[in-house]
């Protein structure tokens, strides 16, 4: 299979105004140094706490904003630093859906104009044309032409989602970073979205980067598996190896949360089997990132950052027990 995306050495650092120290400009190093890659047709999961920086390695993939340092790879090419006019042509091959459908639709259009909004803004096909593609998405996610003309308040989240999916696919892309795109819909209508992508990826050989923080779906859905924690991937694999055998101790945290009698409780609160908070961002502990909260914590993890490295075939962990 080819690679159809490699992140190398990404970073994000947001510059921090008001706690500069000593006169030092302060940086929240949303990702620090995180390097990945997503096979074409494949569902790489991207897990984590919320503010571990799993959204913004999203967001820096298809370029919603400049990055600090690192490549991104799109077949092979370097888009981390294309200017606006040259990204033209990958921004149409990428698209994302976000978590929640109702900030990310404008509440003024129609359902139709939505839809072909897209296709207009890339001079897509003639009206015609257009307008029997909308139909034909409409279709494709499961809502009839009878909602062309109806309005995004007139629907449920999860038939929102499902607009968001079909504006999504209008111009053909060939990744979809999903952005929690389940997290706001109640669990019921999860397994019918998740299902829906899979059937899309199968029909359509897309490649997805699906962020989330409910671990449950995201092996369903995912081929793979990245962990990240505080800005960093601390555990990579397929997602067999990673739920039947996770190695980190963070990653087998998130997993014995998932195991919990009452998944209410692990919805609400993942981490609750995690003895206290995540760190300070702005103040992160030296050597391993995690390591004030690990049982396992050992001299050399604070002094020391673990390198990820694979320890099986396929299966890299950050961390220096071994
Ligand atoms: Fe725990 Fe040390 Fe491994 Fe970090 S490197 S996860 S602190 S054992
Ligand atoms: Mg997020």
């Amino acid at each position: 299979k080819e690679r159809l995306i490699e992140v190398n050495n990404l970073k994000k650092y947001f510059p921090v105004k008001k706690s500069s120290f000593m006169g030092k400009p302060q940086y929240l190093k949303a990702v620090d140094d995180v390097s990945f890659y997503i096979n074409e047709g494949e569902t790489l999961g991207l897990v984590g706490e919320s503010g571990c920086g799993k959204s913004t390695t999203g967001r820096s993939i298809i370029r919603l904003f400049d990055i600090t340092g690192g490549q991104i790879l799109y077949r092979g090419k370097d888009i981390a630093k294309l200017k606006e006019s040259d990204l033209k042509p990958y921004r149409r091959k990428m698209q994302v859906v976000f978590q929640d459908p109702y900030a990310s639709l404008n509440p003024t259009l129609t359902v139709k104009d939505l839809i072909s909004e897209p296709l207009d803004v890339y001079h897509i096909g003639s009206k015609k044309e257009r307008q029997e593609r909308t139909l034909e998405l409409l279709e494709k996610v499961g809502l009839g032409k009878n909602h062309l003309d109806r309005y995004p308040h007139e629907f449920s989240g999860g038939q929102r989602q499902r607009i968001g999916i079909a504006r999504a696919l209008s111009i053909n892309p060939e990744f979809i970073l999903c952005d929690e795109p389940i997290s706001a819909l109640d669990v019921s209508i999860q397994a019918q979205v998740v299902n829906m992508l899979e059937d899309l990826q199968n029909e359509l050989g897309l490649t997805y980067l699906f962020i989330a923080h409910d671990l449950s779906m995201v092996r369903h859905i995912s081929h793979r598996i990245g962990v990240m924690y505080l800005g960093k991937l601390i555990e990579i694999g397929a997602s067999d190896d990673i739920y039947k055998h996770p190695i980190h101790p963070y990653t087998q945290a998130l997993l014995s949360s998932v195991l919990e009698p009452d998944p209410r409780t692990a919805r609400e609160n993942p981490i609750k089997v995690l003895e206290g908070d995540v760190p300070s961002p702005l103040n992160p502990p030296s050597g391993c990132k995690f390591v004030t909260r690990c049982k396992y914590a050992m001299k050399q993890c604070h002094e020391i950052e673990p390198k990820l490295i694979e320890r099986e075939s396929g299966h890299m962990v950050a961390c220096h027990l071994s």
